[in-house]
């Protein structure tokens, strides 16, 4: 490429978007650098998924403890340490960090461990050097950040889902602030590792955008585990001599140990220099990009959390390895952001693909609703009072799915199978014939033969 430039591309970010990024560029042997502010791998395996995960298959050891007695075994008093559950959570997140330099140094990308902001079109400053690199192509893969909203006084108090990994001790007590998948994660580790643990939500449910029955399932699922406040916001938080004071705005107080706000993240644009390029943000505080990736400055492309199409990791990859391919490999493709499957792990567990009940309703007019709302086989001898709900959601003129919803054990996992058969266009007809694995909580999925309801909008025969 162009000689006037030190590189073909410098990637902001070091991140799901990014990495990906950088990494199928330098594959077509482009010359990449890519610039981190704080650790290679960014939110997804730093402070997001995977050592959320890890938190939440250690909360699940209680109810596994729990339910085993009615398998006849005897388990004694379990006691969880904190401390080894930190210690081997960061010592796996730091072998995946070097894993994550290790391949993009492989992959021929030079990894530049400070802060990049934009200066114009083709130059980046870094920050702490003050070295300035030209880059025929910049990709802005900042991702995005938690805010305290709504500003509440003594809202600095608060800690969010960054420094919640950092917490050297279990606290005992602890108050969990918003309604979103992040909060509802956390609450149910809280709760399941034996803290005393409030969700409190402004809204009158759980999970908004999601399926109204799953989130009326998950919602009393919840009430059972934990001291679920809807329709409550926080109205003060102030440091009493046993922890933390917070005032509920159902007139309540509450002393706790911790108060976790999660209650919305935005992207990370702040004094990055997009005004110095004339890139303003939309409504939501994100860039603006077209199908490919493209800012309205030609040089410039952004992808994942920065973007807020759809903030998950697997769609920051994907859009990072599009744009490569298409700036970089001579191969032009745009991500679907249309059919997005998608897991809430919470406990239970929520799997989706697709589109919920009211959203198919107003984009195919006539639909069928299948349900299936069921005891798992397990709970039977463990004796646990919860239920699994399978919702599948067909358009009548098509026969196609074109959702389906899980709350139950394993949900991801499964619908990241169903996802397959959803996104080829699998029919009703197609779920029909497929034979079922028995005895297994999935087979309801092709076994549901009368649709509960068949919706059909205002009007419409
Ligand atoms: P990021 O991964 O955030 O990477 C951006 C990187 O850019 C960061 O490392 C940051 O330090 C760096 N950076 C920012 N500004 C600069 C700068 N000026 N110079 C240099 N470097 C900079 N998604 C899922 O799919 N499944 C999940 O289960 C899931 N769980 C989550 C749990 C939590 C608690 C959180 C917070 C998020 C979770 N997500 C999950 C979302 C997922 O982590 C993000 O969608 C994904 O990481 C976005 O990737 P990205 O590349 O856009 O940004």
């Amino acid at each position: 490429m162009t000689q006037d430039f030190d590189v073909d591309l410098f990637v902001i970010g070091g991140g799901s978007g990014g990495v990906r990024a950088a990494r199928i560029a330098a594959g077509y042997g482009a010359r990449v650098q890519l610039a981190e502010e704080y650790r290679v791998g960014g939110t997804c395996v730093i402070r997001g998924c995977v050592p959320k995960k890890l938190m939440v298959y250690a909360g699940r050891f209680r109810d596994e403890f729990e339910d085993a007695a009615g398998f006849g075994w005897t388990v004694a008093e379990p006691r969880f340490d904190w401390r080894v559950l930190k210690a081997r959570r960061d010592a796996e997140v730091g072998r995946l960090e070097g894993i994550y330099g290790t391949n993009l140094g492989k992959a021929g990308v030079a990894i530049v461990p400070e802060r990049a902001v934009i200066e114009d079109a083709h130059t980046v400053r870094l920050v702490t050097s003050g070295r300035r690199v030209r880059a025929k192509v910049i990709l802005v893969a900042v991702g995005a950040h938690p805010v305290k909203l709504p500003e509440v006084p003594g809202c600095e108090l608060a800690i969010t889902s960054n420094e919640v990994f950092d917490l050297e001790t279990m606290p005992e007590r602890i108050l969990v602030v918003g309604g979103g998948y992040i909060a509802v994660e956390f609450a149910g580790v809280f709760a399941a590792l034996g803290a005393r643990t409030t969700l409190a939500h402004r809204g009158d449910r759980l999970l908004r955008g999601f399926d109204d029955e799953i989130r009326d399932a998950l919602d009393e699922a919840y009430a059972k585990r934990m001291d679920l406040r809807l329709g409550t916001s926080v109205e003060r938080l102030e440091r009493v001599a046993g922890g933390l004071a917070v005032t509920l705005s159902d007139g309540t107080t509450l002393e706790v140990d911790q108060v976790l706000y999660a209650t919305g993240r935005r992207p990370k644009v702040e004094g990055l220099g997009l005004d110095a390029v004339g890139i303003t943000l939309d409504g939501a505080g994100a860039i603006p990009v077209d199908a490919f990736s493209q800012t309205r400055v030609p040089s410039i492309y952004a992808v994942g959390d920065v973007t807020n199409r759809a903030a998950l990791t697997p769609i920051a990859i994907r859009e990072g390895h599009a744009f490569a391919d298409t700036v970089f490999g001579d191969r032009s493709w745009a991500v679907d952001h249309d059919l997005i499957p998608t897991a809430v792990f919470s406990t239970p567990e929520i799997g989706v693909v697709g589109h919920n009940e009211s959203t198919a309703r107003e984009r195919y007019g006539k639909i069928d609703v299948y349900r299936s709302s069921f005891r798992p086989m397990k709970a039977t001898l463990s004796g646990r009072d919860e239920k699994v709900l399978m919702k599948v959601i067909v358009d009548c003129a098509s026969d196609r799915v074109v959702g389906v919803h899980i709350l139950g054990h394993d949900a991801g996992e499964i619908i990241q199978a169903v996802g397959i058969a959803v996104t080829m266009g699998a029919t009703k007809a197609d779920f029909d014939r497929t034979i079922a694995v028995h005895p297994t909580a999935g087979e309801e999925l092709v076994t549901m033969r009368t649709p509960v309801v068949t919706k059909r909008p205002e009007g419409v025969g």
